[in-house]
């Protein structure tokens, strides 16, 4: 090993995994963790830190790591985190912390998602957790939504002293931890049940099967139920369609469905009692993690699948991780293609996809160039189930329920960039519901900014 590159993570074979719901990466053992952790260079002015949205002191946490210290590592990176083993699995590190790591210059960057993974896998194994605050203020926060911006902000107003409840829609806390990131990338059990049981142990209470603007509304958490804030975590559920001719056929899903039927609901084992569609050839559209996610797990369950994108493989939103191992695993891109309508058979289940070959114009709104369609390259690709994986919008339950909130044209709530509140005094949100679907690691810094603007409005009523 010459130190430019990344010590390398061991994997489940492709040809096997693509078989098993097991998760994908096996992480590192001590001693590839102590390797990874020598190369990292302890700078003064460290940048990775500046490239994560919760500021994980990184080459403190490694630094302890390499004096064989895992309380201690683990210690440093709870001060920012409580989520570092789901956090070391599915950040988009490439261009977060890796990205702005030094060593990236002229080599690899350090491995920090790995390094973190290890930490705090290891930690659970020493079974350390966090230890809640040792005095309390008295002061009551309401959190909508046990995903990651509401346990994020939920964690640290736990720790500065406040008595946290949170309320979640589900039978089960995580939110997209739980519904939307499969068992292959993200193990429940094992990791994400693991850490949300660290943030109760900060105290805090969390409540299943409460739908707010349904079950209860925030005017009522707020003036008969003695809560002194809320934050709105509620997340980005409403999926988008392309509204094409034959999308309502039998056999097409939206991604969110077909994965929470498979990930929450564990449809994908024999023994579940939720049924999911075992497809023959499933094409999905769209290019984010998402619909890596739907189309990796179309394909365990035995599917043979197609992704269909408008643009170019460069422009792809995934993390280049995820889509490494979706080609791995033998899925298929049709990239500079765009869905025109879903055929169907004589019993109204779906029978294909007649398609267009796109090429890149001019740069749209977004900066990226604008797929144009080409005149004359139709065609059609068989297939007997469709998943739509377009992204997500936040729903309007909450903000129609509740006096006092603004929203976008898109449908998120309105706020205060520095401190998180809404339109409504005493009211904060952050995460999807405010900027619609983006990354786990972006929603929990959103809520942890909203905790610091919760302290500091409380203090000020004082
Ligand atoms: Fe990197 Fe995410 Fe960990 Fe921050 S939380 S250090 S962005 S892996
Ligand atoms: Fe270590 Fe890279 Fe961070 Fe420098 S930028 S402290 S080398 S992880």
């Amino acid at each position: 090993m010459d130190g430019m590159k990344k010590v390398p993570v061991r994997e489940q074979d492709p040809k096997v995994r693509a078989h098993n719901f097991d998760e994908v990466c096996l992480g590192y053992n001590r001693e590839e963790a102590m390797a990874e952790a020598e190369r990292c260079l302890q700078c003064k002015n460290p940048l990775c830190q500046q490239g994560c949205p919760v500021s994980i002191n990184i080459p403190g946490f490694i630094r302890k790591l390499r004096e064989d210290d895992v309380p201690g590592a683990y210690e440093v990176i709870s001060e920012s985190s409580t989520l570092p083993a789901v956090c070391g699995r599915v950040c988009p590190q490439e261009t977060q912390c890796e990205g702005r790591c030094v060593r990236g210059i002229r080599g690899e960057a350090v491995s920090i998602g790995k390094l973190e993974r290890y930490v705090a896998d290891t930690a659970a194994e020493m079974g350390i957790h966090p230890q809640p605050a040792k005095t309390r203020n008295g002061k009551k926060v309401a959190v909508i939504g046990a995903g990651p911006s509401g346990l994020a902000c939920a964690s640290d107003l736990a720790r500065l002293g406040y008595d946290v409840t949170i309320f979640d829609a589900l039978h089960k806390a995580g939110g997209v931890l739980s519904y939307g990131i499969p068992e292959f990338r993200l193990p429940k059990e094992r990791v994400v049940d693991r850490e949300i049981d660290n943030v109760r142990a900060l105290g805090v209470r969390i409540e299943t099967d409460v739908i707010i603007g349904k079950s209860v509304t925030i005017d009522e958490l707020m003036d008969r139920e003695g809560y002194d804030a809320v934050f709105i975590g509620s997340g980005a559920g409403l999926p988008k369609f392309m509204h094409i001719p034959g999308e309502q056929a039998m056999g097409v899903f939206s991604a969110n469905e077909y994965l929470t039927r498979s990930n929450l609901m564990h449809a994908y084992r024999e023994d579940a009692r939720t049924p999911i569609y075992h497809a023959k050839k499933a094409v999905v559209v769209g290019g984010g993690n998402v619909a890596m996610d739907a189309a990796r797990t179309a394909l365990r369950l035995g599917a043979d699948v197609t992704i269909v994108y408008r643009r170019s493989e460069a422009e792809l939103p995934a993390r280049k991780e995820e889509v490494h191992h979706a080609k791995e695993e033998g899925i298929r891109f049709e990239l500079l293609t765009n869905p025109e309508e879903i055929l169907t058979d004589e019993n109204g289940w779906v029978s294909g996809v007649r398609c267009i070959r796109m090429e890149l114009g001019e740069p749209d709104a977004s900066g990226r160039r604008r797929p144009v369609p080409i005149e004359g390259s139709e065609f059609m690709i068989d297939c007997d189930a469709v998943i739509m994986a377009l992204g997500t919008s936040p729903n309007p339950l909450i903000s129609s329920t509740t006096d006092g909130l603004a929203t976008t044209t898109k449908g998120g709530l309105v706020v205060n960039e520095e401190n998180g509140e809404t339109t409504r005094p005493g009211v904060f949100a952050g995460g999807d519901a405010v900027t619609g679907a983006a990354t786990v690691i972006l929603a929990m810094g959103a809520g942890r900014k909203a905790a610091r603007g919760i302290d500091e409005y409380l203090r000020s009523r004082d």
